[in-house]
């Protein structure tokens, strides 16, 4: 039922950039429950196994094969009322998140987005951990970076999180571009 809209997302992601092999997760909330792309999955190729629903707040037999994520995308949908999460890795949003604590996107290429909190400095980022402070962050907002490392972005549709994760990265890619032509 779900399976089209996680192809559609996870093959535009793919296609454009965003994510490279095995890297990327995506979910919707259903409930008490999610529906997250499997351990390693490959966004641009998903088929019915890759998709694992566990619990929100509880594991059953099949948590362990979902993604390293899922500690992120739980607290997330225990924090706010997301009913969608895509994480991606938008090369010029991250390279900008080396170097920035805040994003601001320019306002004349995106009017959704005002700010985007960079989170992770200091620490070493590894993936399935900052959950409390990515989830805190996005009661505020609706897409966060982690630093050197990627974007979390949600919405009411999965569509919604995968057009605000572009349109950052948009922003960025002009962005970095400006930086270079000064
Ligand atoms: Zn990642």
């Amino acid at each position: 039922m779900f399976l089209s809209q996680f192809q559609t997302i996870g093959n535009n992601l793919f296609t454009r950039g965003m994510v490279s092999s095995e890297s990327g997760n995506l979910s919707i909330r259903t409930g008490d429950n999610l529906v997250i792309t499997r351990r390693g999955c490959r966004l641009e190729n998903i088929s019915e196994n890759d998709l694992i629903e566990t619990g929100i707040y509880r594991n059953n037999r099949i948590t362990p094969l979902a993604s390293a994520e899922l500690p992120v995308h739980r607290a997330i949908y225990q924090t706010t009322r997301a009913q969608a999460i895509v994480h991606a890795h938008p090369p010029h949003a991250v390279t900008l998140s080396l170097t920035e604590r805040d994003i601001v996107p320019n306002p004349e290429l995106i009017s959704e987005i005002c700010s985007v909190p960079v989170i992770g400095w200091g620490v070493k980022v590894v993936p399935g951990t900052l959950e409390d402070e990515i989830a805190a962050a996005l009661r505020d907002h609706r897409i966060v970076l982690v630093r050197g490392h990627g974007s979390f972005a949600i919405g009411q549709l999965m569509e919604e999180a995968y057009n605000l994760t572009m349109a950052l990265e948009e922003s960025c890619q002009v962005s970095c571009l400006l930086k270079s032509i000064r």
